[in-house]
C-alpha cells in the first residue's frame, strides 16, 4: 500500500517536495561554511526572480513566521503617530491593523464583507482623506479565500504618494505578483506556504523607497526585527562573505535555495498557470459537490486555497470526517464566518501532483455522502480532471 499518512491539505504548511525536505533534513550547516553562504546568497538572489523585484530592491530572510515577517514591515516603516490604510478582508488583515496601532500608529481600515474585496475607489477615498503614506494589503486572505487586485492597488497608493505592503503570505510563489512591474513596496511571506518549505523562515522583499522610508523613522523597530541591522548580513551573504548577526535556520536556508531554485527554472509564469488551472478544477469539482465558495465573485478567488460553504444539514464535523478518511483540511477562519465553512489548500508540490488533488476531491465527496448530502463523488473527481 502507498503512503498512508495523512495528506496535508491545509492553507499551510503544505506538502512540500521530498527534494525540498531532504535539504531541510540532514547534519545541519554551519552559517559560515561555504556552501551555506552559496545558499543564502542563491537564495536572495532567486528571491528577486520569484517575485518579480528589481535589482535594487532589498530581499530579507530572516528565522520567523509569517507573523514575524508582518511585524517586520510593520514596525520599519512606521513611527507611533503615522497614519496608515489597512484594507481588510478577513483575519490577517485584523492581525496587521491590531499590530500597526500596537505600535502606535493611527489606523484606518477599509473592510468588505466576508468574502468579498473592497473597491478600489473606496481605497484610493481613505488614502486621499487620511493623506496616509502607507497602504497595507492582504494579497490572499486565507480566512476567506478572497485575492485583492494588488496592481490597482499598488497604483492607487503610488497615485496617493503612499508605499504600499502586501501579505503574500498565502500567496507568493504562486499567485501572479511581479513586484517591480506593479510599483509594490514590500512583499512577505513565509516559508511554509506557496514557497512549500517547512514552517520557520520569514520572507520579505522591500523597495528602495521602503528602505529610505525605514532611515526616516525615528523610533527604530526591535533590534531583531530592524532592516538596519540586516541589511548588512544579507548584502555579505550576496557576495558570499560570512557575517554574523543572529544564527539563520540553516537547515531551511538549503531548502530554500533548492525550491526558489526549482520555482526559477520553471519559470514564473508557468508557476502561475500551474497554480491558476488546480484552482478552477477545484471550483469545477465544488461546482459538481453542490458547494458554494465564499468568494462572491470567481474573479476575486484565489488560486492557492478554497473557502467552500458547508451545504444545508452538514456542519464543521464534515471536517473530522474528511480527516477519518486521511486528508486534513481545515475549518473556517473568518470570525463572521467561522462555522459555516472550510479550506482547503492547493498550492505548491499538491499542483505538480495531481494525485493529491484528485484525492482530496474524491474523499471530500464520500465525505459529503456520508454526511447525508447526496451527491458523486466521481463527478466531481472527473469535472477536476477535466479542468486540470
Ligand atoms: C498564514 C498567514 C499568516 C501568518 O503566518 P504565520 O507563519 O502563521 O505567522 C499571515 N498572513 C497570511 C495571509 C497568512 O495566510
Amino acid at each position: 500500500m502507498a503512503d498512508r499518512r495523512p495528506l496535508l491539505m491545509i492553507p499551510g504548511p503544505i506538502e512540500i517536495d521530498p527534494r525540498v525536505a531532504e535539504e531541510a533534513a540532514g547534519p545541519p550547516p554551519g552559517h559560515l561554511a561555504p556552501a551555506f553562504l552559496e545558499a543564502f546568497g542563491r537564495s536572495l538572489e532567486l528571491m528577486r526572480t520569484v517575485w518579480g523585484a528589481g535589482p535594487d530592491a532589498q530581499p530579507f530572510v530572516i528565522a520567523g513566521s509569517g507573523t514575524l515577517a508582518m511585524e517586520s514591515a510593520a514596525t520599519n516603516l512606521t513611527d507611533p503617530g503615522d497614519r496608515a490604510v489597512v484594507v481588510n478582508t478577513g483575519y490577517f488583515s485584523d492581525r496587521l491593523a491590531t499590530m500597526l496601532r500596537v505600535r502606535g500608529a493611527d489606523v484606518v481600515e477599509v473592510r468588505a464583507a466576508p468574502g468579498r474585496v473592497p473597491p478600489v475607489e473606496a481605497v484610493e477615498g481613505a488614502l486621499a482623506e487620511s493623506g496616509s503614506e502607507l497602504l497595507f494589503v492582504t494579497h490572499v486572505d486565507t480566512s476567506t479565500g478572497v485575492r485583492t487586485d494588488a496592481e490597482a492597488l499598488a497604483a492607487a497608493a503610488a497615485r496617493h504618494g503612499a508605499l504600499s505592503v502586501f501579505d503574500g503570505v498565502c500567496a507568493t510563489g504562486a499567485e501572479r505578483f511581479e513586484m517591480a512591474r506593479i510599483g509594490a513596496d514590500v512583499y512577505l511571506t513565509a516559508s511554509q506556504k506557496a514557497i512549500g518549505l517547512p514552517a520557520g523562515l520569514a520572507l520579505l522583499v522591500a523597495s528602495p523607497a521602503a528602505l529610505k522610508r525605514r532611515r526616516t523613522r525615528s523610533s527604530p523597530p526591535p533590534m531583531v526585527l530592524d532592516w538596519l541591522e540586516w541589511l548588512p548580513i544579507m548584502r555579505a551573504y550576496e557576495e558570499r562573505r560570512p557575517s554574523y548577526f543572529s544564527t539563520p535556520a540553516t537547515n531551511l536556508v538549503r531548502a530554500l535555495a533548492r525550491s526558489l531554485a526549482d520555482l526559477a527554472e520553471e519559470g514564473m509564469e508557468s508557476v502561475y498557470g500551474r497554480h491558476e488551472r488546480a484552482a478552477a478544477g477545484m471550483r469545477a469539482a465544488w461546482e459538481a459537490l453542490a458547494l458554494e465558495p465564499v468568494p462572491e465573485s470567481p474573479a476575486s478567488a484565489a488560486w492557492t486555497l478554497s473557502a467552500v460553504r458547508y451545504p444545508a444539514g452538514v456542519d464543521a464535523s464534515l471536517v473530522a470526517a474528511i480527516a477519518s478518511r486521511g486528508v486534513v483540511v481545515a475549518g473556517g477562519l473568518h470570525p463572521e464566518i467561522r462555522a459555516e465553512y472550510f479550506r482547503v489548500g492547493h498550492m505548491g508540490y499538491a499542483t505538480r501532483t495531481p494525485e493529491m488533488l484528485e484525492r482530496t476531491v474524491l474523499v471530500i465527496g464520500e465525505a459529503l455522502r456520508e454526511s447525508g448530502w447526496d451527491v458523486e463523488p466521481q463527478a466531481a473527481l472527473a469535472a477536476l480532471e477535466a479542468a486540470i
